[in-house]
Order: structure tokens, then sequence, then C-alpha cells
């Protein structure tokens, strides 16, 4: 099969690497203005254990409208300019799949071990992540509810923590440095692999004329002719599923990353969670150090005020015993792909096997706060439904009705 891949990211690199290595074409289609910040700029936390996620409830909406100093903001102008997304995410009983969104990372753990062997570098991975909390008793309830080992405080500040009296340690859980593990899988698929990259400014997606059932990107007015088109441009995948008369309800929820240069020092042992923030903090090796935050949806706006950096930058300094030996060296955004359950759509673009186009475009995006943990298992998920597909040239398959289903948000009236 031909494949393009427009997006590539974390998933759509995974994506890639297995396609080629089972033999197929692959094209990379980048857009150049994105840039690819988000598979860069997160904190690099493979947590399958972890991934029960706060909803957007009622209460962190009314938060916006009161000011309420949280790491989660919702602006009023995203509230108004979706109102669909933010009734399917108020929904009672619309979740309930998160056991399988854990089953799903610790496969993708055991495809991550495989990755690393295969390339022969493992990027600044360290063993075991730490969940923090200013109490106690949180640590107990956290501990009850997602297993692992409780910690007291003197261990935690053994650590180089302060400001925290019970944690819970996952040993299975992993710390990757994002910008090292992004750069050895671009390595593998592109600069040392067989897919051929195309940048441009403005990517659209059509059909190749006289009923060929081919899919035709183009890509600054270039033609790219292909067999499948894989959509995988994670928080702007809905501005490109839309030309296909879908819409996925991705929005974007930015968050911060802060990366300090620690001169060499070890400042803190273990990687953690600091659950009461939602701040995720990692040093990486000798030298780097990386803070992330926020989940904001406000579109994709990069300017963070300097209340919202010293909110974050606070969190640092007030818990980290020796912050002062770090410097600040970076900084930067990303966008996570959410959806109003925060499960990901894996599968056929809905309506697309029927319409005027062909039966050939899919979409794999959504994993919201777990793109990195959960990226090489929605890849490997995404592969087998393609090679059932070119098998069985049958494309009603397993993704419709499942969790993952690409259809879950469509009006039922407009299903096809
Ligand atoms: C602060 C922060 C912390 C995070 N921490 C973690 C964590 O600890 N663990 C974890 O598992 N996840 C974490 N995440 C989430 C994770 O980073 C994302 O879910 C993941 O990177 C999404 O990957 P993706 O490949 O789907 O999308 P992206 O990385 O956004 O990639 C999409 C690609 O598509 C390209 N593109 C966009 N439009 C077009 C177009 N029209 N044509 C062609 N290409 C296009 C973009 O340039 C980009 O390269 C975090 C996210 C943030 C922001």
């Amino acid at each position: 099969m031909n494949v393009a891949i427009i997006g590539g990211g974390i998933t759509g690199l995974f994506c890639a690497h297995y396609l080629m290595r089972e033999g197929h074409e692959v094209s990379v289609i980048e857009r150049r203005s994105t840039g690819s910040v988000t598979s860069i700029y997160n904190a690099g936390l493979l947590t399958p254990s972890l991934a029960p996620t706060p909803k957007i409830g009622l209460g962190r909406i009314l938060s916006t409208y009161l000011g309420r100093d949280d790491p989660v903001h919702i602006s009023p102008r995203q509230i108004l300019g979706n109102p669909r997304f933010f009734r399917t995410a108020l929904k009672k009983g619309l979740t309930g799949y998160e056991d399988k969104i854990v089953r799903m990372g610790h496969e993708s753990l055991e495809l991550y071990k495989e990755f690393f062997r295969e390339v022969g570098s493992r990027p600044d991975l360290i063993e075991g992540v730490a969940a923090v909390y200013a109490e106690e008793r949180d640590a107990k309830m956290a501990q009850a509810s997602l297993g692992g080992e409780l910690l007291d405080e003197a261990s935690i500040s053994r650590m180089g923590f302060r400001g925290f009296r019970g944690g819970v340690m996952f040993e299975e859980e992993w710390s990757v440095n994002p910008a090292k593990l992004y750069k050895s899988l671009w390595d593998a698929v592109v600069t040392h692999g067989s897919a051929h990259l195309l940048v441009g400014d403005d990517i659209r997606l059509a059909a190749e004329k006289g009923g060929s059932q081919r899919a035709l990107v183009y890509v600054d007015g270039k033609e790219i002719h292909c067999d499948i088109v894989l959509v995988t441009a994670g928080s702007w995948t809905r501005e490109l599923c839309r030309s296909l008369g879908f819409d996925p309800q991705i929005l974007p929820a930015r968050g911060l990353a802060i990366v300090f240069d620690t001169g060499g020092e070890e400042i803190v042992t273990t990687p953690a969670l600091l659950e009461d923030y939602g701040v995720g903090l990692a040093q990486h090796n000798k030298t780097t150090l990386r803070i992330t935050g926020f989940f904001e949806m406000v579109g994709f706006r990069t300017d963070f005020s300097e209340a919202r950096r010293k909110w974050l930058l606070d969190k640092f300094y007030r818990h980290v015993v020796k912050s002062d030996k770090a410097k600040i060296v970076e900084e930067g955004v990303g966008f996570r792909p959410c959806t109003p359950d925060q499960m990901p759509l894996i599968g056929l673009v809905p309506g697309y096997k029927n319409a005027y186009i062909a039966k050939n475009a899919y979409i794999a995006s959504g994993n919201c706060r777990l793109g990195v943990t959960l990226a090489p298992a929605t890849a490997r998920l995404l592969v087998s439904m393609l090679n059932r597909t070119e098998q069985s040239q049958d494309h009603e398959h397993s993704s419709q009705s499942s969790w993952y289903d690409p259809n879950r948000f469509v009006f039922r009236s407009r299903r096809r």
C-alpha cells in the first residue's frame, strides 16, 4: 500500500514506522507553519496507571468565569464557539473506558521497549514515577484507586522535594526526554528510514478523478497520489477532516514546558507528578530538567501571561529543594488534541467510504494528555486495521462501535 500520513508528530511517525516495517510505502506530510511542538514540549511521562483524567466538568467551566487560580482554564470564547464539544463533554456516562486506556498504555510500554531495542538507544529513560501530594490522605486515596506503593514525607524529600506529606510510587511507569524520543523516531523514519518527507504550507485532501478509488493530497499545489490517507495532525486534525465533511470534535488544550540546565547537579532523583497542581517534573540527565503545566482550552494562542508563567515557576521554587541551581534554557507551548471524552479517535473517517471521494481516509488522533504514552499502541491498532482492510477490501470493520470509534460524536441522524 501507498500511505500518505498527514502530520509528523509522535502518532504519525509511529504509524509510519510500523507501516514501513511491514513493507508499505509511506509519505510523511508536514505543515511548515505549525512545527512539531507538542510532541517535544510535553512532560515525557509514560504513565498508563495515571491515565484516569480530570474531566471537563461544570465546576471547571464555572471556575473560568469566577477567575479561580486553577491549572485548568477554559475560555468563554471556546465554550461559546464549540457548544457541541462542551455539551458532549458534560454528558453523564460519557466515559468509563479508563481501564481500556490503562491497558493500551501498558501495551505501549512493551512496544516502546521493542522500539528502543531496534534503534539501540533509550532517550534518557528513567524507570519509576512518583505522584506526590500535599496531604497524606490524598496519597492514600490515590493508591487505593490506582495501585502503586505509598511514599512517606521522608522518602519524598530524599527525592529532592519539600512540602509533600504523601505520595505513590509507580515502579513500572517511565519518564523519557521527549525531545530525544522524538529525534530518535524522526531519524528511524525520515533520516535513516525510507519515508518520503514533504513539507508545505497549504495541505488539502481530495479525490482522484475518474472513480479510481485512490486519494489525492495537494501539498502547495503538488499532487500526491496514494491508496490511503491517514490524518494524524494532532490538534489540527479537525480543520483537515472538515474538508472531508467530518467534524472530529478535537480541540487544543495547551500547556507550557520549561526546560532548565542544572549545571551538572542532580536536583531531583525521581520523575514526579505534583498532583495538587497537575505539574509534571523530571530531571532527564545530569544537566536537563523539565517542568510542565496547565490545561488551557483557549484555542491556538501561544502567549502565556507572566502571571501564569510565575504560577508554574513558583511550584518549582517552592517544592524543589535545590531549585536555585537551575537556569531556564528553553520554553515551549504544546497543544494536546482533546476530544469531549478525552479518548482517542482511531479508524475510518465516518462517511468517507460513501462519499464522492473514495474509501480510504483514516484518522488517529485525540490522545490528549497521554499522546506520548499511547502513540505506539495507537499506531499498531491503526496499522492492523489497514492490514485487515487490504486483505479483505472491507472498510466496515472493528473501529465501528468501539470506544475509539471516530463516529461516536456524530449525531445519529447524520450517521451513515
Ligand atoms: C504540557 C504538556 C505535557 C504533556 N505531557 C505528556 C506526558 O507526560 N505523557 C504523555 O503521554 N503525553 C503528554 N502530553 C500529550 C502529548 O504531548 C500529545 O498528546 C502528543 O504529543 C500528541 O501527538 P500527535 O502526534 O497526535 O500530535 P502533534 O504532536 O501535535 O503532531 C501533529 C503534527 O501535525 C502537523 N500538522 C498540523 N496541521 C497540519 C496540516 N494541515 N498538514 C500537515 N501537517 C500538519 C503538526 O505540525 C504536527 O507535527 C503533554 C502535552 C502537553 C502540551
